[in-house]
């Protein structure tokens, strides 16, 4: 009974109480009441019967005597029979309960039937979804399983019920499977999980997959089993790795393309600094880059010398900009400011946001300047060697936190390759100094040494030429003291002449004055020619010459009298260093295109360490100066030299001091086809005929015109002679002389002047005139024939050379 029929069935009998205690009538209407309410407010008719029942029954246990029930009794049945038709009325109801009861179950039914067309869809639906569904307890076995299950993991669907799913959980993930098991049933009541596990197939394959898990709750809502929805997203981890991989390479590819620009930068940068070496023009380019690069502003400041730091330039890419900056000084930066504490830490600093008001770390000038430009972020970068600093490069950027670290990395970068930059240009331009004074020097040597060989050639000229008239002489014939005097004075000055031309070589040679007269020559006949002459030499010293030449002759281009400088050199050196006893072997040879000469000595040898040095200048083995044999240690140098001008090589081989020496020469053949002159015939010129004609000398060195007249006087000539310019060209005007000679350095009228006077003067305008210099490089040659001498002679010059000439020039006027 309902908590509702039990109030009815309460009121009804304790209607039918007050009745039988003597509540008349009312009382027995109001139980009345309470049953046909009840009756139409839809308690059945059966159950009001019931409660009628159940009520009279009470009743009638508390009637006292046998009268009273009979009463009840009799009243009860007129009671029913009054209640008969609400029954009635209910059992009508409750007919047409029952049809609405059967139309509902036929509801019932269609409905049953619509459900059983659902389960079916469903069923079907699980058994062919494309994902695996599972139903499994809450340990995971495995209670029903979609077809689509069954093939993910390889086993048909039926056979996979009584199985645990665990089982198809790779093994490493197994433990952490059972774990979530575990914890499910905890879970909120229908909240679906997502798990990520590897599935094992029976293949032994596997493969990545989604759980998707929910726990089945009854009525009460205890757990009892799980859903689950098995997933193979393969695919879609696939997928999300190459979407991966594409990220990465899109990253790499950005990162690529950042690192090929930031090379360009860097080589433009590095292309800037090696342009040129004027470091200014250089760092003004660089920082002009900057700017579009990575900065709005870029300053450039440079330590002085004097180690005051200014400021070199700013640059801003807007022009206008820039002049703005004009204001900031160019004078020294003061040495309590910021951008000198930077200098002088050294390393760089960076500002992601400049202070807005000037504080201890920016203060001052340039500061000021570029937070009124709106600069917030600031890299101060030195321009620094290890040694020393050189610079600071200051970049600004108008954003706050422009710079990061890497644009740190890149400032300092730059920084480094400024200070390289600047300080080659700094070592250069020292370098350029050292090399300007050096250069110097060594023209003033060239200098000296060229007027020490003049000046030792004049004296010399009318020593040696008295020494050889004084050797004819038949007044030595008879004094052996005085004819062994004789020679030492020849020999002495020969030797000091030597070294005057050594001198005069040098200088002419570094000067790359000399001018090669190359000709086609068999180098085995200049070999020949140089000891022919030496021999002498190399006999009176008792040393053995051993020839061995090349039976082919060794046609090279060269100069006839430059090589046979050289061999003599190597000759007379080879005599020099060898003592008495010893040998000397001369060989020739040709080794491919080249031949080749080797003076090999027995004698002094070269110490290992001397060996490197023995081509240069003034080197020499010996301290001794000046001695009879010693020289300048200039012949190699030139001889080397002269090699070098002929394209040859030519070196020096020793075993060390005492055991020897051998020289090489190569020269390169001289191509074939090359006519060859008739070798034998070295001109021997004849006798000078004396001839009567009037010669006037011009020379201040009177030494030199008394040789000279004596010698042109013993060969026929009438000599007249004149001390400076001035002199000869009166002499001239006077005498009216057939031929002249003359000096050009002298002092009142030098050569010129007095050429250009005889030229003017009539009479003597035609008269030839030999300029007999010690200067016959090409240019004073040129010089003095375009002034008007009609020819050029060196100084000292041999005597019959002189006269030939004069009869050559003497034949043309006619
Ligand atoms: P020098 O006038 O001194 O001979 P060179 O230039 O000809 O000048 O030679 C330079 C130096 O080389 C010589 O002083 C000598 O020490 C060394 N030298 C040259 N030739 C030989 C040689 N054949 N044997 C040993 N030393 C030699």
């Amino acid at each position: 009974m309902t908590g509702t029929s039990q109030e009815i069935a309460h009121q009804y009998l304790s209607g039918l109480l007050q009745y039988l205690a003597g509540g008349g009538e009312a009382a027995l209407q109001s139980a009345y009441e309470v049953g046909r309410k009840a009756i139409a407010d839809g308690v059945g008719g059966l159950e009001m019967l019931a409660i009628h029942q159940k009520s009279l029954a009470v009743a009638l246990r508390n009637t006292r005597t046998a009268k009273e029930s009979a009463q009840l009794g009799e009243r009860a049945a007129n009671f029913f029979a009054e209640s008969l038709s609400p029954f009635e009325m209910a059992l009508r109801g409750f007919r047409e309960a029952n049809d609405q009861l059967s139309r509902n179950l036929a509801d019932v039914r269609t409905a049953h039937q619509a459900l059983e067309t659902e389960r079916r869809r469903y069923r079907d639906l699980f058994d062919f979804a494309p994902d695996g569904y599972l139903v499994t307890d809450l340990e995971g076995r495995i209670e029903e399983a979609n077809r689509a299950a069954g093939v993910l993991i390889g086993i048909p669907a039926a056979s996979l019920t009584g199985t645990r799913l665990l089982q198809f959980v790779v093994e490493e993930s197994r433990e952490l499977f059972a774990t979530r098991l575990k914890q499910l049933p905890q879970d909120d009541a229908n909240r679906v999980q997502d798990w990520e596990f590897d599935i094992l197939v029976r293949t032994g394959d596997r493969f990545p997959a989604t759980l998707g898990v929910r726990v089945v709750r009854n009525a009460s809502g205890l757990a009892v089993g799980l859903r689950w929805l098995l997933r193979d997203v393969t695919e879609r981890k696939r997928m999300e790795e190459e979407r991966a991989q594409l990220l990465v390479r899109e990253q790499v590819a950005r990162a690529q393309s950042e690192a090929a620009r930031r090379f360009a930068f860097l080589a433009e940068i590095g292309n800037l600094l090696v342009a040129s070496l004027d470091s200014e023009t250089t760092l003004g380019d660089v920082a002009r880059r900057i700017v579009p690069y990575f900065a709005d502003w870029c300053l450039v400041y440079l330590v002085e010398p004097d180690d005051r730091i200014r400021l070199l330039c700013t640059v801003h890419q807007d022009s206008a900009k820039t002049d703005a900056a004009s204001l900031l000084s160019r004078g020294p930066v003061n040495p309590v400011s910021t951008i000198a504490r930077v200098l002088s830490l050294g390393h760089a600093e960076t500002f992601s946001a400049l202070p807005e008001t000037a504080n201890e770390a920016v203060a001052g000038e340039p500061f000021d300047f570029l937070r009124e430009q709106g600069i917030q972020s600031l890299i101060l970068a030195p321009i620094r060697t290890h040694q020393r600093v050189l610079g600071l490069l200051v970049l600004g950027a108008v954003e706050p936190d422009q710079y990061q670290h890497d644009h740190m990395a890149l400032a300092e970068d730059i920084a480094r390759r400024c200070a390289l930059a600047v300080d080659n240009a700094q070592l250069y331009h020292a370098m350029t100094v050292e090399r300007d004074k050096a250069a110097e020097a060594n023209r003033a040597k060239d200098e000296f040494l060229g007027i020490l060989g003049h000046e030792l050639r004049n004296p010399l000229v009318p020593i040696l030429g008295w020494a050889r008239n004084f050797r004819k002489s038949s007044a030595l014939a008879g004094d052996p003291a005085l004819s062994q005097g004789v020679e030492a004075l020849e020999r002495n000055a020969r030797n000091i002449l030597r070294l005057a031309d050594d001198c005069l070589d040098l200088v002419r040679i570094s000067e790359r004055k000399v001018n090669l007269e190359k000709e086609p020559l068999d180098l085995n006949q200049t070999v020949r020619g140089s000891i022919e002459t030496l021999r002498p030499l190399a006999e009176e010293k008792g040393l053995q010459l051993v020839t061995r030449l090349c039976p082919s002759g060794l046609w090279v281009l060269g100069d006839r009298t430059r090589l046979e400088q050289v061999i003599n050199n190597l000759l007379i050196n080879a005599i020099k260093y060898t003592e008495p006893g010893g040998q000397i072997s001369i060989r020739s040879s040709t080794i491919s295109d080249e031949h080749e000469i080797e003076i090999q000595d027995t004698g002094i040898g070269i110490a290992p360490e001397f060996l490197g040095q023995i081509f240069q200048p003034f080197r020499r083995g010996s301290k001794e100066w000046l001695t009879s044999d010693a020289g300048l240690g200039l012949g190699l140098a030139i001889a080397r030299k002269i090699v070098e001008l002929h394209g040859g090589t030519i070196w020096a081989e020793s075993p060390g001091l005492g055991r020897g020496s051998t020289f090489h020469l190569r020269l390169g053949a001289a191509p074939s086809g090359i006519p060859a002159p008739d070798s034998g015939s070295v001109a021997r010129r004849e006798p000078v005929q004396a001839i009567s004609l009037r010669v006037l000398l011009i020379d201040d060195h009177k030494d030199i015109t008394d040789l000279m007249k004596m010698e042109l006087e013993a060969l026929g000539y009438t000599v007249l002679t004149a001390a400076d310019g001035q002199v000869g060209l009166d002499t001239a005007i006077r005498e009216v002389p057939d031929i002249i000679v003359s000096d050009v350095k002298m002092p009142r009228m030098d050569g010129f002047q007095l050429i250009e006077n005889l030229r003017r003067t009539p009479g003597l305008a035609s008269v030839p005139v030999i300029a007999l210099t010690g200067f016959g490089m090409k240019r004073d040659v040129e010089a003095v024939l375009t002034a008007g001498y009609s020819a050029h002679l060196n100084k000292p010059a041999d005597i019959s050379e002189l006269s030939d000439l004069i009869q050559k020039l003497a034949a043309q006027c006619g």
